[in-house]
């Protein structure tokens, strides 16, 4: 039996994980849930699964939690609440699956208090992957990848060292403007946010759709890639694969190649993070390659979507400069949503923050931290003045 804290469940991969749950009443226990906002369904997956502790974002709704459960369960708040989760006794393993970067004081703490950690929110690895990883060593805990390609990659390294791969090929669906004759690069500016948020073959939380619209977050993924299995920016590399069945390969130096394949379902990584190194038998996913027919790769167009080369310039330089493309990104992606900034403005906007940072080599948490609320002060600057 494992016992899960699970950070952002009310979200995509949140409710994905209580569905794994559900399936696996043996194997795995929620012993605390966190939400941000949504206290409805917090409440109703808090009734289901009885766990001992739930935190709410809003410090506002705490009350009504409070009500809600009695004295029998601990309720928290706010970014406190986060870290009283990812700490509580008799956790084994917390799941960090919160949009953005209010993951990374959790997954440190949870590290720190000597428990697993399994990461969704890629933009904790993006932004202190060093940091991260280095105390995970220290402390002797495991860094699960929840990310279906981290995951792919993972099952194929299968306790492989660095030194016996020749690269990583991530792969991507393209998004829905992968169509070159379709989508023109003389079309980006029409696009609007409903046609960016409609996905080929995922269906994920906002930000993370916006992201595989502008392969921003592919982007993400290849520096996740670099710190979770301690490779370099130089063998990470994209491949375009529309039908996202094979999830991600590994090339090893005798030129051997692993893949690992499955129709699009995330409970299927989540479920191997929660179980690993075990493999529970599960009915959810089913892949017949009759039906499916054929497989297709092509390279990304990274004329059409600079956010690969800008990611990996990022990943390559390292320091402070990845916490700030992800920070620019995440403002970048705020305001087109908002409709403040048209689509191709979203990687300008992180090109120009990128370029107007001061870079720090072997930065501290605290830099990190700063170089990040620099990001966003001076991407939502930079997004104000376009028009
Ligand atoms: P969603 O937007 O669907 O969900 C985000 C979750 O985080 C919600 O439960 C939200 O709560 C919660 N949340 C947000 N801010 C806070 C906060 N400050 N404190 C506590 N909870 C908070 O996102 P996804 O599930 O799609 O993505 C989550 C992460 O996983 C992202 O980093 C994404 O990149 C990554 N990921 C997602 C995949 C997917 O298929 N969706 C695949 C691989 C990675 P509420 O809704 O109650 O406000």
């Amino acid at each position: 039996m494992k016992n899960v804290v699970l950070l952002g469940s009310t979200g995509s991969i949140g409710t994905s994980t209580i569905k794994v749950a559900e399936d696996l009443p043996d194997q795995i226990r929620l012993v605390g849930m966190a939400a941000g906002n949504n206290i409805e369904l917090l409440i109703e997956q808090g009734r289901k699964h009885q766990p001992a502790a739930l935190s709410i974002n809003d410090p506002a709704k705490a009350e009504a939690l409070r009500q809600a459960f009695g004295p029998t369960t601990k309720i928290h708040a706010g970014p406190e609440g986060l870290l009283k989760l990812a700490t509580m006794d008799g956790a084994d393993v917390v799941l960090i699956a919160i949009v953005g970067t209010a993951g990374l004081q959790p997954a440190l703490a949870a590290i720190r208090a000597g428990k697993d950690i399994a990461v969704a929110s890629k933009e904790i690895l993006v932004m202190a992957g060093e940091i991260v990883m280095r105390e995970a060593r220290q402390h002797g805990v495991k860094v699960l990848a929840v990310d279906s390609e981290h995951s792919a990659i993972f099952q194929c390294l299968d306790g492989k060292p660095a030194g016996s791969v020749r690269r990583l090929m991530l792969t991507a669906s393209g998004g829905p403007f992968r169509s070159r004759t379709e989508w023109p690069k003389e079309r980006f500016a029409e696009i609007t946010v409903e046609r960016a948020l409609r996905h080929p073959s995922w269906v994920m939380g906002r930000k993370i759709t916006i992201d595989s619209a502008t392969l921003f977050n592919k982007g993400l993924e290849m520096i996740e890639a670099r710190w979770l299995f301690d490779i370099g920016m130089d063998r990470v590399s994209v491949l375009v694969h529309p039908q996202s069945v094979v999830h991600s390969m590994v090339e090893f130096v005798d030129g051997s190649i692993l893949a690992q394949l499955s129709t699009p379902d995330m409970c299927l990584p989540i479920q191997y993070a929660l179980t690993y190194p075990e493999r529970r038998a599960s009915g959810r996913v089913q892949t017949d390659f009759a039906r499916l027919g054929s497989l297709t790769f092509e390279e990304p167009d990274e004329e059409r979507f600079p956010a690969l080369a800008l990611a990996r310039q990022a990943g390559e330089a390292g320091g402070t400069l990845p916490a700030v493309l992800n920070a620019a990104n995440e403002i970048a992606v705020d305001a087109f949503v908002n409709r403040q900034i048209n689509f191709p403005a979203i990687p300008d906007l992180v090109r120009q923050t990128m370029m107007a940072h001061r870079r720090i080599e072997n930065p501290t948490l605290e830099q990190i931290l700063e170089a990040d609320a620099w990001a966003r002060r001076e991407a939502a600057n930079a997004a104000r003045s376009v028009h």
